[in-house]
């Protein structure tokens, strides 16, 4: 038997188990420090619709031939070959594959602790959606600011959906003309790919967001309410929810970068030169979308090369983005195509929230039927070549 040892049982290391649990030969070990997991897309309808958290143990979603230790990971050795816990204990493995995902730093801008403690967010769990809600809810009018603070962050289009299911959430509580709203961003616009942004920016424009672009923070005033940029702009706020700059777990021993994301190749999601050491998802220092889709697919790959098989990842993204008002489009690419300008639309609506009750299915691998066959036929080169030249498809 081969010891495939998983560090992180989240998205990623729950897929991957039950892709690999059909070859006998493994024998699979878990280690999270949780116990829950979370549908953590639904956080964005918790802090902005009300909606009631989506959460489950994670042994339920596991293979029961699986084993899962509830510790915290302190350090992987890869030369070692072994995971140390906690409790100092040291766990030997065959293979090893890091799944620990990536979290809020709110210590990296002054100020931005006490702006969560005091609003919560739609980014970092259910309580703090829900103490964003509380605060969405109690608001009768005034400036609003929503944006990410730093160009790493998980699900690239969550702080547009934010500002836009916000806009959506003050129009019907018609409080929208008593209400500047205001979309922060590092990047020089308000989506980072060029595609997507001509979708998101005239929506944005159209209803009356202001936009601060190349919007670096340096700090939040808690006293004046106010978010300073690097650049010495300074803008009021009456409510905020920003996104936090966000890290890595920073636990294997010499390949972290300096935001603790462990160094991966990829396409063949190896570490450094290891033939023994994988990574996956939000945990790598990849620069490609770190989203539920990017991980789903990456297990695979990881599940595939352990079957003895030579997969690699071509970056394929797929990220639903909500433009309010029952309406939504995908953020399609690969490493090698560029993000697809996909027009909002009920359909995709329908597909994104569908996804709320199909989320436990997929995490088990009983929906990889549908899923294959889908993001087949919404392969960004066929879709890109369907928008660039309409009339060679008829
Ligand atoms: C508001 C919001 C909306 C989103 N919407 C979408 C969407 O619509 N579509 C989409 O595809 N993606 C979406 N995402 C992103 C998606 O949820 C994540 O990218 C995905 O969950 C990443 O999976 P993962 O396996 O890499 O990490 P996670 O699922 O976050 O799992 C990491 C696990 O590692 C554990 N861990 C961390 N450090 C340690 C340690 N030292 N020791 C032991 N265990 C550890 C954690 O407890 C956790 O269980 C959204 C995210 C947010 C916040």
């Amino acid at each position: 038997m081969k010891k495939v040892c998983i560090v992180g049982c989240g998205d990623g290391g729950i897929m991957l188990a039950n892709r690999l649990i059909k070859n006998k030969e493994f024998e699979i070990t878990l280690i999270d420090s949780q116990t829950m997991h979370y549908f953590q897309p639904w956080q964005l309808h918790m802090a902005f619709e009300g909606k009631k958290e989506k959460s489950i143990e994670k042994r339920k979603l596991l293979p029961s031939k699986a084993k899962l230790i509830i510790k915290k990971a302190k350090e992987v050795d890869l030369d070692n070959r072994h995971i140390k816990l906690e409790d100092d204990t040291k766990l030997q493995y065959d293979f090893v594959v890091i799944d620990t995902g990536s979290r809020g730093d709110y210590d990296k801008i002054p100020g931005h602790k006490a702006l969560h403690d005091r609003f919560g967010d739609f980014h970092s769990g259910s309580e703090e959606a829900s103490k964003l809600w509380n605060n969405v809810k109690a608001f009768k009018g005034g400036n609003v600011i929503i944006g990410p603070t730093y160009p790493i962050y998980k699900c690239p289009p969550s702080p547009v959906e934010a500002v836009l299911m916000f806009e959506e959430y003050a129009n019907n509580k018609r409080i929208r003309e008593k209400t500047n709203i205001t979309f922060i961003t590092p990047f020089p616009r308000p989506y980072p790919a060029e595609p997507m942004n001509e979708i998101v920016e005239p929506i944005m424009k159209s209803r009356k967001i202001e936009i601060a672009t190349f919007y670096d923070v340096e700090e939040i005033d808690i006293k004046n309410q106010t978010i300073k940029s690097i650049e010495g702009d300074a803008l009021k706020y009456d409510l905020a929810a920003l996104v936090p700059p966000h890290a890595g777990s920073n636990i294997v021993k010499d390949y972290c970068d300096d935001d603790g994301f462990v160094k991966t190749n990829k396409e063949t999601l190896l570490i450094g030169d290891y033939d023994d050491a994988y990574c996956i998802g939000d945990a790598t220092n990849i620069q490609t979308s770190k989203s539920g889709v990017t991980v789903h697919l990456e297990s695979k790959v990881v599940a595939q090369r352990l079957n003895g098989e030579d997969a690699k990842f071509n970056g394929r993204t797929h990220c639903p983005l909500e433009v309010g008002y029952s309406k939504a489009t995908f953020v399609i690419g690969s490493y090698t195509e560029p993000v697809v300008k996909l027009k909002p639309s009920r359909f995709n609506y329908f597909m994104k929230m569908n996804m709320k009750y199909f989320a436990w299915q997929t995490l088990k691998g009983k929906m990889d039927w549908f899923i294959d066959s889908y993001f087949d036929t919404t392969n960004p080169h066929k879709l890109n070549s369907k928008i660039n030249n309409p009339k060679a498809q008829n």
